[in-house]
């Protein structure tokens, strides 16, 4: 049995604090979330290794950095409400559940929703609720939102997703085409945008009304 805990110092450290992470409460989240327990095999020496891990369906769990990057970008202070695009393994939940009021998760692959709930209500996560849908075009029923999180790679920025975010909220997107996108942070003022380029990242594709069909 290995010191996971230990893995996740070890994480933090060479992965998130030695390239420039340094908003405190992302890394003691990244510290105390324990990742093992969203991916299939609890088990695998893999789970805190430098890169996305396959958790089925086609889909990932994102690379550590990718998680604390995108939740750096967030600017999180505690009492927001966030919505997440694309649950996925429930990871990237649980760092925002620790960082935020409340978490609405969408996620279109109800098989990995439910995996996700299990993990998320076992570690005792009670302010993240994760639903089944296509969240491309939000989640309009919990709106507005503080912040705006999507794990999936879009084509553009969703209209839902800007009528669904409070005047001066964040959102962060990977933005451009299947293969290839930029990490994009978009400010709210009134019925303006405001863009910031963050870096170069590839995630899986955006499914669904305002994303790719399925292939
Ligand atoms: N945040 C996740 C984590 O911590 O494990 C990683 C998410 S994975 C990179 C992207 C997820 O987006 C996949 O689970 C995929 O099924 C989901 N997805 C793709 N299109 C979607 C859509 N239109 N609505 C909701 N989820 C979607």
């Amino acid at each position: 049995m290995h010191d996971s805990a230990a893995e996740r110092r070890r994480m933090v450290d060479s992965q998130l604090r030695h390239r420039g992470i340094a908003d405190p409460r992302v890394l003691a989240a990244m510290e105390k979330v324990p990742r093992h327990r969203f991916i299939p095999n609890p088990e695998d020496s893999a789970a805190h290794g430098d890169h996305p891990l396959s958790i089925g369906s086609g889909q990932t769990i994102s690379q550590p950095y990718m998680v604390a990057l995108m939740t750096e970008c967030l600017r999180l202070q505690g009492d927001e409400h966030v919505l997440e695009i694309g649950t996925g393994s429930g990871y990237q939940s649980a760092i925002l559940a620790e960082l935020s009021r409340r978490v609405t998760s969408v996620e279109r692959i109800p098989s990995l929703a439910d995996r996700a709930r299990e993990a998320l209500r076992d570690l005792g996560y009670l302010n993240v609720e994760v639903f089944v849908g296509d969240g491309s075009m939000g989640w309009a029923e919990d709106a507005p939102y503080d912040r705006i999180i999507v794990t999936a790679a879009a084509p553009e920025i969703a209209k839902p997703w800007t009528d669904q975010l409070g005047e001066g909220g964040r959102m962060v997107v990977p933005l451009g085409d299947r293969w290839g996108q930029t990490l994009t942070v978009a400010t709210k003022h009134g019925t303006k945008l405001e863009y910031e380029r963050i870096c170069g990242c590839v995630f899986v594709p955006l499914v669904g009304e305002h994303g790719w069909a399925e292939e």
